[in-house]
């Protein structure tokens, strides 16, 4: 079915790197066969983007999902040249072009100045400020489809509308693939239903489809416009009973209500809430029919209360929402780790799957992973006055085999960072993830500091410290997922044990993964937790072999 021979065409580079080819040949081999569903794990540097682009080729219409909008960036830039990709991201990415092509009189002159020295985005374009809407009908020419503005020529380069955002979204359409963040895919399927089903649905970052739906499913509803219509939140315990509750409010038709409220007050963005919010609360009725389990978490405020109600498991909603937008489903990951609690998590029949785990190319040498035990850290914050000075210790003499060296300290809790950044002897070296507005922001300073060491409690994905911007990297702890004060957490790990495990192996794997960035860096990893052995054996072959095989005896 697959003409194996367009394998050299179709990849988008000269060469293949270690694995590549026999990981294209297993993908075509398992569509073949029959399998819906391939899983790679593919490690840093084995060029998966490169990988799924080759394989899209083989499919006439395929998505290409990401889950960081830098990732979007970054295949546009390496691979966009041949226009089969287009990428569409939300709305505050394009900017309104319509004060540059209307003479505006309705906007004060100190106002237009700033807007046309500045710029603005399609999110508070013209249409937005001026006439609460999403579009407006001089950005469109009367025969685009639903357009009925006064425009005869598009302004050059575009065919669909002189709006940049829509013209996006109309190549999107139109692409061979079509390359969204996944907010965006569920935004523009789920509640603008633009985007249909199509051969290949590509998810790069797999790792991260449950926590997305898990976002996008939960629901968090207020009463604070809801009281003027007579519902006021109580306190419940569980689900169900806010089930009977909605029930007999008809909160549904309430909600349809401030819809109605916000068109009358021109509320563009009240509306876009209030009709996802209805929906959510059909999908959670939906769920508590079918016996479903849910979460329920009330908070009672000053003015107003408020409920949060989340799906335990998402399995039921991974098909509706995401794979059934593509007749196959190509995923890939640097820590799919283990293939039965990723494929529970997501409600995937084992019959449906073909998974293959790529080896790691970089040197062992280039990367090894050292164990300086600062003994069981075991016992939370209670215990921490008992092993938070031991742990002190052992990071400041790792720090100073490492004068010179930018590097990063993984902490995985505030508690620790804090420790460090108040008593390490090394303290000005540091970079506190706190400090600064965001990671951009704080990547800047390091890069043009030497020496500086980034302090990380949530620093384990979407951060490449490529070369001397990470010489050695410290795992203070082993990141065990905190579920006191996450409900729907603690049932999902009192559920499924293996989960609890696979979520911590999933952040060591991932934070270990920061600072060996190409074949030629290099940097070394420092682990502090003396549990560490201890989890490698209790993880078993959740560990892949690239990081087993660099931990040093000394
Ligand atoms: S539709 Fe027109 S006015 Fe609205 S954001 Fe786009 S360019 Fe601006």
């Amino acid at each position: 079915m697959f003409d194996r021979s367009l394998i050299d065409e179709f990849f988008p580079f000269d060469e293949f790197r270690d694995g590549q080819r026999g990981c294209l040949e297993f993908i075509l081999d398992s569509f073949e066969s029959g399998k819906r569903c391939v899983i790679i794990e593919a490690p840093t540097g084995s060029g998966k983007s490169a990988i799924g682009l080759g394989i899209s080729r083989f499919f006439n219409s395929v998505y290409y999902l990401t889950i960081q909008k830098v990732l979007q960036s970054q295949i546009i830039n390496d691979f966009g040249d041949s226009g089969r990709i287009v990428d569409l991201k939300g709305r505050a990415t394009y900017p309104c072009t319509f004060y540059d092509r209307y003479d505006v009189k309705s906007v004060s002159p100190a106002d237009l100045a700033r807007i046309k020295d500045e710029g603005v985005d399609c999110n508070h374009g013209f249409c937005r400020k001026k006439q609460k809407r999403y579009k407006i009908p001089q950005c469109f020419p009367s025969w685009a489809a639903g357009g009925f503005g006064s425009l005869s020529t598009l302004p050059k380069g575009m065919e669909y509308s002189a709006c940049p955002y829509y013209e996006q979204v109309f190549k999107a359409i139109n692409a061979h693939t079509c390359l969204m963040n996944f907010s965006s895919f569920l935004y523009q399927t789920h509640m603008s239903h633009r985007f249909g089903p199509r051969e290949l649905l590509i998810i790069d970052e797999a790792h991260q489809l449950e926590p997305q739906l898990l976002n996008f499913i939960s629901i968090t509803l207020n009463d604070k416009r809801l009281q003027r219509y007579g519902i006021k939140l109580e306190e419940y315990q569980t689900p169900e009973e806010y089930w009977i509750f909605f029930q007999e409010t008809d909160i549904i038709t309430k909600i349809l209500m401030l819809i109605e409220d916000a068109k009358d007050m021109e509320d563009v963005k009240g509306q876009d809430e209030y009709l996802s919010l209805a929906k959510k609360l059909r999908t959670f009725i939906h769920c508590m029919e079918r016996e479903e389990e849910w979460i329920a978490e009330y908070e009672k405020g000053k003015d107003y209360n408020t409920v949060k109600l989340k799906p335990v498991f998402v399995h039921t909603k991974s098909y509706p929402y995401v794979l059934d937008y593509g007749n196959r489903c190509l995923m890939m990951s640097a820590t799919i780790l283990d293939v039965g609690v990723f494929c529970g998590s997501l409600g995937i029949a084992k019959s449906d799957i073909a998974a293959f785990r790529m080896k790691n190319r970089f040197p062992i040498s280039n990367r090894p992973i050292y164990i300086r035990s600062a003994g069981n850290l075991a016992g939370g914050k209670k215990k921490m006055p008992e092993w938070g000075p031991r742990l002190l210790d052992k990071v400041d003499e790792v720090i100073a085999e490492h004068p010179d060296d930018r590097g990063i300290i993984h902490t995985h809790n505030f508690a620790i960072a804090d420790l460090l950044v108040g008593k390490s002897v090394h303290r000005d070296r540091f970079l506190f993830q706190n400090n600064f507005s965001s990671k951009e922001q704080m990547l800047k300073v390091h890069g043009m500091t030497p020496g500086s060491i980034i302090v990380a409690p949530a620093m384990h994905e979407g951060l490449d410290l490529i070369g001397d911007l990470s010489r050695f990297q410290i795992i203070c702890k082993l990141p065990w997922a905190n579920f006191f004060d996450d409900k729907q957490l603690a049932r999902r790990v009192e559920l499924d044990t293996r989960f609890y495990v696979w979520l911590c192996a999933l952040k060591l794997c991932q934070s270990m993964g920061r600072s060996v960035r190409s074949e030629d860096d290099y940097a070394n990893t420092y682990v502090m937790d003396g549990g560490f052995m201890n989890f490698l054996n209790r993880a078993g072959s959740m560990i892949p072999s690239w990081i087993r095989d660099a931990v040093q005896v000394e």
